[in-house]
């Protein structure tokens, strides 16, 4: 099996390849390749713990080139598609390098991909396509109503590459994640950002009343969903990966402060952000039930095990928190 993984420099992609090379059952692959444009949340870091595994190649190039596409993607039996400007913040500042790199990106790469009779494409999405719920879980029947240009934009991708299989009969499966946490989160999510915060000294800024609810998955647990998707998903189908823990953002914060000995002294209470989802909540009954998936990681050892990545990392976040900062 020879996989591509596009976006695979960044937090989630760098997991799955990891998890790939690494874990995988079977001896793994044959051949990852990654096509990843290193915009500033991809890093080559990620990588380093299996640079110098023979099946891995690394390709610099931006999933909107049709020509770089067409190089990289002959000879491959599966792509995974992790590539996206994937930071809510952001996309509110500016939306046009997401409906650029998500929409356009993802097109290209179905294109190319219908073009080279690729076997399997994984497209990696989320729940925040679903809007916000204030009680009750989104089934993946469930019609989207993405409020933010982030995941409008990743709606638009998500039905797109289902659109390929309506149209085409690609066979295409896509997954929809809830929030992931895990060592080498780009230090502008609210995890990182708050434990390098906290690990520095520093104070932590926390939106509106702190009400908002989200269900925190360990990267590793997305990852293992997404492989079973891969592997066993059927085609045209689409696959939530959820079952961590629902937690407000304020309860998030009383843990982060714990594990990081600090008290409320140091949470800073600012202006919500703009169109701020209150809540989200996934079934996962059917994943669980075609593909066995089951979470393994439980939040407070996960996170423990996280605060202790970031702070035996430093070398990883600092250089990268003073590209931001400067
Ligand atoms: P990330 O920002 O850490 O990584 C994105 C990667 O894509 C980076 O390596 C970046 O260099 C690369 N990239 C961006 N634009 C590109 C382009 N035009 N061409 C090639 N590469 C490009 O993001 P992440 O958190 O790892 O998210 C990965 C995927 O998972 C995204 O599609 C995101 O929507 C989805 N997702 C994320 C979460 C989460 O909690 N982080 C949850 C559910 C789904």
């Amino acid at each position: 099996m020879r996989i591509l993984v596009t976006g695979g420099a960044g937090f989630i992609g760098s997991e799955y390849v990891r998890m790939l090379l690494t874990d995988a059952a079977g001896g793994g692959p044959a051949a990852v390749t990654v096509l990843d444009k290193l915009t500033y949340s991809g890093n080559l870091a990620n990588l380093a713990t299996v640079r110098d595994d023979a099946r891995l190649r690394f390709v610099q190039g931006d999933i909107c080139d049709p020509d770089v596409v067409d190089e990289v993607l002959p000879g491959h039996d599966v792509i995974v598609h992790f590539a996206a400007e994937s930071h809510v913040d952001r996309s509110i500042l500016g939306a046009a390098p997401f409906v650029t790199t998500n929409v356009l990106g993802t097109q290209t790469l179905l294109d190319a991909a219908l073009r080279h009779g690729t076997g399997r494409f994984v497209h990696v999405s989320t729940d925040e396509v679903y809007g916000s719920i204030d009680s009750g879980s989104w089934t993946e029947t469930w019609p989207l109503a993405p409020n933010s240009p982030y995941s409008a934009s990743k709606a638009g991708s998500d039905l797109l590459a289902l659109a390929y299989h309506r149209t085409h009969g690609m066979d295409v499966v896509v997954t929809r994640c809830s929030n992931n946490y895990g060592p080498y989160q780009f230090p502008e999510k609210v995890i990182p950002l708050f434990v390098t915060n906290l690990l520095d000294g520093g104070t932590v800024p926390l939106y509106g009343d702190g009400g908002n609810i989200r269900d925190w998955l360990h990267v590793r647990d997305h990852c293992v969903g997404i492989a079973l998707v891969q592997e066993k998903g059927r085609a045209g189908e689409v696959y939530n990966i959820g079952g961590g823990t629902e937690l407000t953002n304020k309860e998030l914060t009383a843990m982060l402060l714990e594990a990081c000995g600090a008290g409320w002294d140091r949470v800073v209470p600012v202006a919500d952000r703009k169109g701020h989802d209150r809540r989200y909540s996934l079934d996962i009954g059917k994943i669980t039930a075609e593909l066995g998936y089951r979470p393994s990681i439980d939040l407070e050892t996960g996170l423990a095990s996280t605060v202790r990545w970031y702070r035996d990392n430093r070398s990883w976040w600092q250089p990268l928190k003073a590209k931001t900062a400067a």
